[in-house]
């Protein structure tokens, strides 16, 4: 399959037309950006890890039954996929304390949440995603029906059921992520965009070492190693 004209240039990845209407290829690139790109950095080799580990984190999805719009690995950078219709809302799942909701609720980095959290941003740069509830997301139609919200919760649940023990037998904490959904022209609803050490939180069990895109937001260096470590990380073969 052939790049054609760019159809979209992000902040990590840019996407291209291909001659199927229903198909687009994705390049994951070097760049880095934080604090809504007040912060812009780059890393040789970042978008290569970040595609391997987004492509080997939703096969598994996959094969664990939920629906991804990953259609082929192309190269080291390029991922074939499903042309959706996004739905501007960024699910956040976390399992610790960490980033905005300890600044915002003041709760401690590293508490453990006596249940897996679900939270809902606009996804909105000029707005800076800002956190919104069910009824925002009514308001500003970001969804057809009160139930789409309903199953996003639910995808954020089952991913997170199985991401995280998946992390946790390869000594990760898997502490909080982002996904995004988008719809086909049927409205069937797909796991969408990457995840990856950009979109998750993982701290090593033994030593609590960041290996995300906290290296880089603190700027701790080290961000390419953290981000090798987690794809050597998940490529073993355990059970
Ligand atoms: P951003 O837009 O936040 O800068 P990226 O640089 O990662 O983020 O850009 C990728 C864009 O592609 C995102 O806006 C994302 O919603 C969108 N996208 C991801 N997967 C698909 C898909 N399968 N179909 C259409 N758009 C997608
Ligand atoms: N996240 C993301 N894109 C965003 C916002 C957040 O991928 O635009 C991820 C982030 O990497 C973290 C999780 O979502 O794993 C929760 O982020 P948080 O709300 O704590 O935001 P931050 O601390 O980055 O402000």
């Amino acid at each position: 399959m052939q790049k054609r004209e760019l159809l979209y240039e992000g902040k990590a990845k840019k996407l291209y037309k291909t001659d199927n209407d229903s198909l687009l290829i994705a390049e994951f690139k070097d760049d880095l950006t934080a604090f809504n790109a007040l912060k812009k950095g780059k890393e040789e080799g970042k978008g290569a890890l970040n595609a391997k580990i987004s492509a080997k984190l939703f096969k598994l999805l996959e094969e664990n039954g939920i629906k991804t719009h990953l259609v082929e690995v192309l190269d080291d950078t390029h991922h074939l996929v499903k042309n959706l219709k996004i739905i501007q809302i960024e699910v956040v799942v976390r399992n610790i304390a960490a980033g905005s909701l300890s600044r915002r609720l003041g709760i401690k980095e590293g508490k453990v949440l006596p249940f897996s959290l679900v939270e809902f941003y606009y996804k909105n740069d000029e707005l800076q995603d800002p956190l919104i509830n069910d009824e925002h997301a009514l308001l500003l139609d970001l969804v057809e029906h009160e139930d789409e919200l309903e199953e996003l919760k639910r995808l954020g649940r089952e991913i997170n059921v199985v991401l995280k023990s998946f992390f946790a037998k390869r000594g990760l904490k898997l502490v909080d992520f982002k996904l995004e959904f988008g719809k086909d022209e049927d409205g069937n609803i797909y796991l969408a965009d990457e995840i990856s050490p950009d979109s998750c939180r993982f701290w090593d069990m033994q030593s609590g070492e960041k290996l995300d895109k906290d290296r880089f937001r603190e700027g701790l260096g080290g961000v390419k190693v953290a981000y090798e470590e987690v794809l050597k990380r998940i490529s073993e073969d355990i059970k």
